[in-house]
């Protein structure tokens, strides 16, 4: 399930990505042959002002400067000299009705129609004397765009006129807007794959405390309903040998299946505090409580326990007044009575166990040290999972597993931290530190 939602995810995110990507390549391509165009068109203007300028001061037209002019700008120059084409023509030379030649007649006939208010072969002597005026404007032949920039330069002496057509192909620049769109695709179809890539790994990143969390979830379920199961096969049991029984030997049945029935109610009691810390219901009120007192009073509510298997319990507290902690009393002697009930349930007859209290830069110091079976390096981490017992534990009954999960929990709602560690000359010390 997981995989497909790690599919789907990885392709709505490449997706959307290389969406905006391409849209962003689209809008620069577009911008960028914009302004290309336009920086042509531009140049192409000076270009035709310093040939139209220099031909108002020459007195007599060289054919060897304007062929020096079109080979300079890579144009191709039709003249008209009163309206009959100059004998410089290069084009017209090459083949009278070359494409070229249509094309330039073409554009000349557009110029008349658009742009032109009076053209050479109408002039009537009306035309100013010695003028020079050009005219520039975009020439698409065949429907496509930027094909040609054209200009038309007219030069009046007199009476006598001359006509200047120049025409600048735009090949060269559609091809570099062509490698620039290549460029651009190639890049776009790199960064597809790239972003895929990220994609896939950025959601699997994302994915995998949900991945965790279910887990988790499923180990919990089958962990919970294994340790339900003991129980409640004792409490089928018991029942079922209580309806055969003898009158004095059922009231041993109904004990036992009311000590189970309270295992029962406990592990049911552990698992609820924990789903609701899951589900952030977990609640924790703090208010300025005196940890000295509570713990005093945690120490009276264990000391039958404690004597009952023969422990020696003691707690130490500092000589000074203790500033308030701000902390839920309530859950503050639930993580006590957890830690306590672990050393009582993990340390043999004659052992003791000591809880003490201290108070250094800012931070309360409780400690419940037993001199009982100790846990091993390799379980310290452990023990704070849910339902992890280690090995040399599972014996001791009504244990599932769950208190020091409730514990860490409880310790995390107070900003604090809770460590395991040795204790000198055997047994363990619980170490939590509330700010
Ligand atoms: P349990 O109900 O099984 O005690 P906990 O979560 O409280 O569950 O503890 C987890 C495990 O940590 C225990 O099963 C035990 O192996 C180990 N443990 C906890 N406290 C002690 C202790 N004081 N001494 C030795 N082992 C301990």
């Amino acid at each position: 399930m997981f995989r497909k939602v790690h599919l789907y995810l990885t392709a709505l995110c490449a997706g959307i990505t290389t969406a905006i990507l391409i849209v962003m390549s689209l809008l620069y391509l577009y911008l960028s042959e914009k302004e290309l165009y336009e920086n042509q068109f531009r140049s192409f203007q000076n270009d035709i002002n310093t040939i139209a300028t220099s031909l108002e001061q020459q007195s007599v037209i060289s054919m060897e400067w304007l062929s020096k002019m079109e080979a300079r700008g890579g144009y191709t120059f039709y003249a008209l000299d009163n309206g009959i084409p100059f004998l410089y023509n290069r084009l017209t030379n090459l083949s009278e009705s070359s494409e070229i030649r249509g094309l330039l007649e073409n554009c000349l006939e557009i110029y008349r129609n658009n742009y032109a208010d009076s053209y050479v072969s109408d002039t009537d002597g009306s035309t100013p004397f010695n003028t020079c005026v050009h005219t520039e404007f975009p020439y698409n032949p065949t429907g496509r765009q930027h094909e040609y920039y054209i200009s038309i330069i007219e030069l009046n002496r007199g009476t006598s006129s001359m006509q200047l057509l120049v025409l600048s192909p735009l090949d060269f620049l559609r091809e570099q807007i062509t490698r620039q769109r290549v460029r651009f695709f190639l890049i776009d179809i790199a960064a597809l794959l790239l972003l895929t890539l990220f994609s896939f790994f950025f959601t699997g990143k994302l994915l995998q405390p949900v991945i965790e969390s279910r887990k988790k979830q499923t180990e919990f379920v089958a962990a919970a309903s294994h340790e339900l199961r003991t129980p409640l096969a004792v409490i089928l049991s018991a029942a079922e040998c209580c309806r055969d029984a003898e009158a004095e030997k059922q009231s041993r049945f109904l004990d036992t299946i009311r000590q189970e029935g309270d295992i029962l109610t406990s592990l049911v009691n552990d698992m609820l505090a924990l789903s609701a810390s899951d589900t952030q219901r977990f609640t924790c009120r703090p208010a300025p409580v005196e940890l000295d007192t509570l713990l005093i009073n945690t120490y009276e509510a264990f000391e039958p326990l404690a004597a009952e298997k023969k422990l020696s319990l003691s707690v130490t507290l500092p000589e000074e007044s203790l500033p308030l902690c701000t902390a839920d009393a309530d859950r503050i002697v639930q993580l006590l009575s957890i830690l306590l009930h672990n050393a009582v349930s993990y340390t043999p007859e004659g052992g003791r166990i000591g809880l003490s209290l201290s108070h250094k830069k800012n931070r309360f110091y409780l400690t419940v040290s037993d001199t009982g079976i100790g846990i091993l390096p390799e379980d310290r981490k452990k023990i704070f999972d849910r339902f992890y017992r280690a090995e040399k534990s599972r014996s001791a009954k009504g244990h599932f597993g769950l208190g020091l999960s409730i514990a860490s929990e409880i310790v995390r709602l107070h900003h604090g931290t809770i460590s395991v560690a040795d204790r000198p000359g055997g047994g363990s010390v619980f170490t939590v530190i509330l700010p």
